[in-house]
């Protein structure tokens, strides 16, 4: 018997499992996740057991020197799992072995002690039995027939024993959370357990409360604004068996939960369920392999579900899979059409920002948007104004037409660089110099978007003086906690009028909220990002969500230099199925996904010239590895970002496989100097 370990230093020269003899007085003790101290070279390093085997492969094998851990860090399925995640994102193993050990312990290879003397709460604690808990208020009101229809699918599955996968598909407010709540207590009470994503926990604290309030003890929280200790706690609780519901952000997959039953993603199309340090997994993936893996049933749950996952839904779950997918299999469509007690949608109304200029209205809120403001105000109900900013960069958009400056040779937008004043196209590399008057009507308004929330502050403190305005973005928040203080003091009628980005359209359930407003529909649209339609549409309708949720009707005011765009225009009508019908066409005819997949690999450094080199080296021996779908490498939509240069280059085909190994191949053979990085980026979402 040989141990397989894995080092815990991440280098790619030693980034595999190497063997090891078991020293007699070891046999007995040594377990899969027990943290090891083995001779490397001239020196000892830290590893982890990540198995055992018959035959070493080679022939001297050296003995294992001490476990450093009796305490297992990880288990044997999690193993599997990690294995074949960072082979799908191409990782470190070692990285990817880090998600699934407790908060605690991660990267803290020379404080051991500490890890070992914690017993497992089980062993402190009684376990609490499954009670009764699960049945209370579960009849507090019924369901609505839609709720009963989607469920009784849900039930049956989990009867059967059947490991489907459903898309809930249904309007903001139609009741989609009481039914993972009801799934839950079935799976609860055949002894399995549960695993809830949420795209950002700490905007939704009243969610948290439903559950605690449904589960008790047996839910575990984990997300990133707890504290370690408080992390660690709750991880444990899930090890011991004591907590069977996990509730969290992405990370929740990785809590050591046993005998899973289902998984519960909420709101799959979030950006926030990529993570954008390596491994650059993307949830919904894991969470798919870990269902197949568990035998469990998957719930996507959303009112604007991603493209892709819509594509692969049906109402007998059968559709088209596409290559190279086809072990992720489809979605079986539930739908609830309506909000709950028939609440109707909020109107929206969508103001054309040309005319507001041609009219003589040089500032950023509308005549309209005004007078709404100012009628909600003075009947003492609450408003939100959205600001969709980007932060880093800017496109060009005339204020008289409307145009937005595009790529003469590949119609995307161009986008402005403010360090040489440029505008260039992120897919052929076009660039020039910003024009001073707009090339279709030749007028001067032409300028760079991307106005803040500071500035709409500004202009709404001086159109109405006496209200109570609270602003919300990256610059005022950032605290711990500091979301839930936010949220409570508009929440409980403290501030008449929340300004802010994109933080302010998720979670937000509050009865006062009679009008929203968004300042600036247009500023994703016309990213250069294939996905930049998609965001829009659903960060619209999200927003628009916030309005009018209880017994005051609510109304939306969009502003937009682009009425005309199919993302406005159904966002207006919450059209999602006639966005959806647009949408698909377009990805169709430019062989994006669902009709193909990802993989990007940015280069990055701070040399320009030499990132640009190896950036060119690399596409060269792609575009020789693999006959198509090579596009680049082209200069980032970011072109520089942190004291770095970013080159990209976008490979597009049907079979991930093929384009992994392209990559590996390319990888192994070009040498990258110190200083410059290649990201690879398996499924990205975001390509700026
Ligand atoms: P969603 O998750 O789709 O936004 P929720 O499950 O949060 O919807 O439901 C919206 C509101 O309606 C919540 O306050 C919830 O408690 C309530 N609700 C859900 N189902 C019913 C029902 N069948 N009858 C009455 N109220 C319900
Ligand atoms: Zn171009
Ligand atoms: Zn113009």
């Amino acid at each position: 018997m040989f141990a397989e370990i894995v080092l815990a230093r991440a280098s790619r020269g030693i980034d595999k499992l190497y063997h090891y003899s078991i020293p007699e007085e070891l046999r007995q003790k040594i377990k899969i996740g027990q943290q090891v101290r083995v001779p490397f070279g001239f020196r000892s390093e830290i590893g982890y057991v990540a198995g055992f085997v018959e035959q070493a492969e080679v022939s001297k094998v050296k003995d294992i020197l001490e476990i450093t851990s009796e305490l297992p860090l990880f288990t044997e399925q999690a193993i599997e799992l990690v294995k074949w995640l960072a082979d799908y994102y191409s990782s470190f193993f070692i990285t990817a072995l880090r998600l699934v050990m407790p908060p605690g312990t991660k990267g803290k290879e020379g404080r051991t002690k500490k890890a070992e003397s914690r017993k497992p709460s089980a062993e402190r604690r009684q376990e609490k039995p499954l009670s009764s808990a699960f049945s209370v208020r579960l009849s507090a009101f019924s369901l609505t027939s839609a709720q009963q229809n989607a469920l009784n699918s849900i039930l049956q599955a989990i009867g059967n024993g059947q490991p489907e996968k459903f898309l809930l598909y249904g309007v903001t407010g139609s009741g989609k959370t009481e039914i993972y709540l009801q799934a839950i207590a079935e799976i609860l009470r055949r002894g399995k357990s549960a695993i809830v994503m949420v795209p950002e926990i700490s905007l939704t604290p009243q969610l948290v409360q439903r559950f605690r309030d449904r589960f008790h003890d047996h839910a575990a929280v984990l997300h990133s604004d707890l504290t370690l200790k408080q992390r660690d706690g709750e991880w444990r609780r899930v090890a011991s068996g004591e907590a069977s519901v996990v509730l969290g952000t992405r990370s929740a997959l990785f809590a050591p939960i046993k005998n899973l039953g289902l998984i519960i993603m909420d709101e799959e199309y979030e950006t926030t369920y990529k993570n954008e340090k390596s491994p650059r997994y993307h949830a919904r993936t894991v969470a798919l392999k870990l269902a197949e893996m568990n035998d469990a049933i998957v719930i996507m749950g959303s009112a604007t579900p991603s493209v892709e996952t819509y594509y692969h839904s049906s109402e007998q779950g059968s559709s088209a899979v596409p290559a190279g997918r086809q072990e992720l299999g489809a979605y079986i469509k539930l739908v609830l059409p309506k909000r709950i007690d028939d609440r109707p949608l909020p109107p929206v109304e969508v103001i054309d920002m040309r005319a507001e200029l041609k009219a003589g209205n040089f500032g950023v809120l509308s005549g309209k948007l005004r007078d709404e403001l100012e009628k909600t105000l003075a009947n003492g109900e609450q408003a939100i104004l959205f600001i969709n900013r980007l932060g880093f960069f800017t496109f060009i958009i005339c204020r008289s037409c409307g145009y937005v400056i595009e790529c003469p040779r590949c119609s995307v937008s161009l986008v402005y660089s403010s360090h040489d004043r440029q505008i260039r196209c992120n897919r052929c590399g076009y660039s020039a110099e910003t024009p001073k008057t707009c090339p279709r009507c030749n007028s001067a308004s032409i300028k760079y978007f991307g106005t803040g929330t500071q500035r709409i502050e500004e202009e709404a403190a001086k159109a109405f003086p006496g209200a109570r305005i609270l602003r919300y973005d990256r610059d005022t928040t950032g605290k711990r906690g500091s979301h839930e203080i936010f949220f409570s003091t508009f929440a409980e009628g403290k501030a008449d009028l929340l300004i802010g980005t994109q933080m302010v359209t998720k979670g937000l359930d509050v009865a006062k909220v009679t009008l929203v407003g968004v300042v600036s529909a247009d500023t994703g649209l016309h990213l250069p990002d294939f996905r930049s339609a998609e965001h829009t549409f659903q960060l619209l309708t999200q927003v628009a969500g916030r309005a009018g949720r209880h017994h005051l009707p609510g109304k939306v005011i969009i502003q937009t230099y682009s009425p005309d765009h199919y993302v406005i225009e159904t966002a207006a009508g919450h059209d999602y199925e006639a966005f959806y019908r647009r949408e698909i066409e377009h990805r169709r005819e430019l062989g994006y996904p669902p009709f193909s997949q990802l993989i990007s690999v940015l280069v990055a450094g701070a040399d320009q010239k030499k990132t640009a080199e190896i950036s060119q080296s690399i596409g060269d021996f792609l575009g020789r590895r693999l006959t198509e779908g090579v596009l680049g490498p082209v200069m980032a939509v970011i072109p520089k970002l942190r004291g770095e240069w970013r080159y990209r280059i976008l490979l597009k085909g049907s079979e991930l496989e093929v384009m992994r190994n392209a990559i590996r191949e390319t990888m192994g053979r070009i040498v990258i100097p110190r200083g410059i990085k290649a990201i690879i980026d398996v499924e990205p979402m975001s390509l700026l």
